[in-house]
C-alpha cells in the first residue's frame, strides 16, 4: 500500500487543516481527537509518512522509533496523567481488522476517567 498524501492527518502536519495542538517536536505533532472517546483523548502522529506501526517500524530510522515512542511519556506528563499519576491507556489501531481510519501512523493517548478493561 502507499503512503497517500492526501490523508487527513497529512493536511494537518501541511497546515491545511487545523487541530487542537497539545505538543509539537521535530518527530512528531499531538492534538486532541476531534471525536473524544474518553474525558481525555488525545493523538500523537509521526511528522514522517509512515502509513501504520509496521510501516513504521520496518522504514523509520532508529531515532524517529525512539522519539516517537518517548513523546508518549513527555506527553502525559505535561497532562500529568503519567504512571505516576491517574494513568492512561495507549491504543494504536492498524489496518482493517484493527479499525484503523486514518491510513497515517497515528496512537491514540485516552485518560482523564477511567478506562475499563475493554478498548472502546
Ligand atoms: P483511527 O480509527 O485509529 O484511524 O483513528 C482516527 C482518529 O482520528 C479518530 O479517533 C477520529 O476521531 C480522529 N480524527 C479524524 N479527523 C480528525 C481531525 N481533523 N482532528 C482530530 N482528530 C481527528
Amino acid at each position: 500500500m502507499k503512503y497517500d498524501k492526501n490523508n487527513i492527518f497529512a493536511k494537518i502536519l501541511r497546515g491545511e487543516i487545523p487541530c487542537n495542538k497539545v505538543y509539537e517536536n521535530e518527530y512528531v505533532l499531538s492534538f486532541y481527537d476531534i471525536n473524544p472517546q474518553k474525558k481525555l483523548h488525545i493523538l500523537v502522529i509521526s511528522k514522517g509518512e509512515y502509513i501504520d506501526l509496521d510501516h513504521f517500524n520496518s522504514e523509520a530510522s532508529e531515532k524517529e522509533i525512539v522519539e516517537f515512542n518517548k513523546s508518549i511519556t513527555h506527553i502525559v506528563k505535561m497532562l500529568k496523567i503519567s504512571s505516576s499519576e491517574d494513568g492512561y491507556r495507549v491504543l494504536t489501531n492498524i489496518g482493517l481488522n484493527g479499525g484503523q481510519e486514518v491510513p497515517h501512523l497515528h496512537h491514540h493517548i485516552l485518560g482523564g476517567e477511567e478506562i475499563g478493561k475493554i478498548v472502546v
